[in-house]
């Protein structure tokens, strides 16, 4: 199998180069952000709880992601690996995910850290919100609440996958297929252990 993680600030390009690595090499894409989405526009108790606080850029509770993630991994056995983003987002995510993945004989093969600079995620996040309808991305101050809680919970799980010799960083600034391509080159690099 081939698991792969995509890390990276809000507005990075995580979703869409997501989708299209999986598309690529046959992986399942789970997005966390997409999953709570889901469940926020299907109007269950978990959506409910889960949108003031996305409203607002704060983290919804690691026992929560953590659930929606396991439940995803067990209903997809015998797949050719998975494509995680958007999920770990706290330190507590990613030794849940560890245990996860080892409960199937598993682990994370590469994590891909797309980097880009503050001010051009936000000219991006600010032209999302106007196609995206997601109140999130439509204010400032919200979106500068989300850089905070990514530099403070996120960010240091670089050091965490840097330690397990997993971490490749990448520039996420320039044209979509430039940087699938370099996403790419790295995974292919790794040995693609899918067949
Ligand atoms: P972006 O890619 O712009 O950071 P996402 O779609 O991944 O946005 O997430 C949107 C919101 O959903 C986050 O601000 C947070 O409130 C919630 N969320 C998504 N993933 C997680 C997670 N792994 N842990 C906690 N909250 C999450």
């Amino acid at each position: 199998m081939l698991n792969l993680l995509l890390f990276g600030p809000p507005g990075a390009g995580k979703g869409t180069q997501a989708l299209k690595i999986a598309e690529k090499f046959g992986l399942i894409h789970i997005s966390t952000g997409d999953l709570l989405r889901a469940e926020v526009a299907g109007g269950t108790e978990l959506g409910k709880a889960a949108k003031s606080l996305m409203d607002k850029g704060i983290l919804v509770s690691d026992d929560i992601v953590v659930g929606m993630i396991d439940a995803k991994i067990s209903s997809n056995s015998s797949v050719k690996g998975f494509i995680f983003d958007g999920f770990p987002r706290t330190l507590p995510q990613a030794k849940a995910l560890d245990e996860l993945l080892a409960k199937h004989n598993q682990s994370i093969d590469i994590t891909l850290a797309l980097e880009v600079d503050k001010e051009e995620l936000y000219n991006r996040i600010s032209l999302r919100g106007k196609s995206s309808g997601r109140a999130d991305d439509q204010d400032k101050n919200t979106f500068l609440k989300r850089m905070q809680v990514y530099n403070t919970e996120t960010a240091p799980l670089k050091d965490y996958y840097k330690n397990q010799g997993v971490l490749v960083t990448i520039n996420g600034i320039g044209e979509i297929e430039d940087v699938f391509n370099s996403l790419c080159n790295e995974i292919i690099k790794k040995g693609n252990p899918v067949h």
